[in-house]
């Protein structure tokens, strides 16, 4: 959790080393949100052994649980690729390790999966939570237990979203990963590099794509950033455009809102 890369001397991405209170913050979050997990599996175990689940509920359970962890995961990245900036200090080194990622994309491998995981599994923590309390007060014979599941299988694929995201920048990556990009369960090299590859603003989900072929390409984003630049004024990507004029990289379409793909 301390590391933040080997970067050069003077590398405007370098970041200070975790303080004490910024380490206990990511293993409470984690301790927290891993017991959460565990015992939503420990509860649901209990409760379908006394009533057994349907199992189109399971499958589509499932479903719902990868589709909106890819979907979250895509919100996150657009919403850092297009408003935020370095000078908003909670959230810097997020900022900056997206930024670099667009300038270096090489040196994701760089970054340990702990130095994520903290923040990811308190936001997964805050969202399954009141799913959890739900089902708990609604019992074992509730619609929500599939809910519960829905937040099981979504809770560990948002902490993980950023080791899918090396997979999409591994061509040569072991052979079971790739028969599940194949498959389309992680996400496919070719599919994330067409984010790399212009503007930053297609293909933002980072762990199978799903939502990117679906709500992406019906728009979402786009209408999500005419939205908020009519409500505060603020225009999509200016920081990110900006780190890349200060590498001589102007993006291939600067300031335009691209389309989904
Ligand atoms: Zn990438
Ligand atoms: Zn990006």
């Amino acid at each position: 959790m301390r590391r933040s890369g080997d970067r050069p001397p003077g590398d405007p991405f370098a970041v200070d080393p975790y303080t004490p209170r910024e380490i206990r913050f990511h293993l409470v979050g984690s301790l927290l949100n891993g017991a959460l997990w565990l015992a939503s599996l420990l509860w649901l175990a209990a409760a379908w052994r006394a009533h057994p689940p349907a199992v189109a509920g399971v499958a589509l359970a499932v479903l719902a649980g990868v589709f909106a962890a890819d979907l979250l995961s895509g919100t996150l990245h657009w919403a850092f690729d297009t408003w935020f900036d370095d000078g908003i200090t909670f959230i810097r080194r997020m900022v900056l390790q997206v930024r670099e990622h667009h300038i270096h994309p090489g040196r994701i491998f760089k970054i340990h999966f702990t130095q994520d995981a903290g923040t990811l599994s308190w936001i997964a923590l805050l969202l399954t939570a009141p799913v959890a309390l739900g089902a708990l007060l609604a019992g074992a014979a509730s619609l929500l237990a599939y809910a519960v599941l829905a937040a099981a299988v979504f809770n560990p694929l948002l902490v993980f979203m950023l080791e899918f995201h090396k997979c999409g920048h591994r061509p040569c990556g072991p052979a079971w990963v790739k028969v599940l990009q194949r498959l389309r369960l992680v996400l496919p090299v070719r599919h994330h590099l067409r984010h790399h590859s212009g503007n930053h603003d297609v293909n933002y989900c980072l762990i199978n794509g799903w939502a990117d072929l679906t709500l992406g390409r019906l728009g979402l984003f786009r209408v999500l950033e005419r939205l908020i630049r009519r409500l505060t004024g603020a225009e999509p990507q200016r920081d990110d455009e900006e780190w890349f004029r200060r590498f001589g990289r102007p993006l291939p379409r600067s300031g335009a809102a691209g389309g989904d793909g």
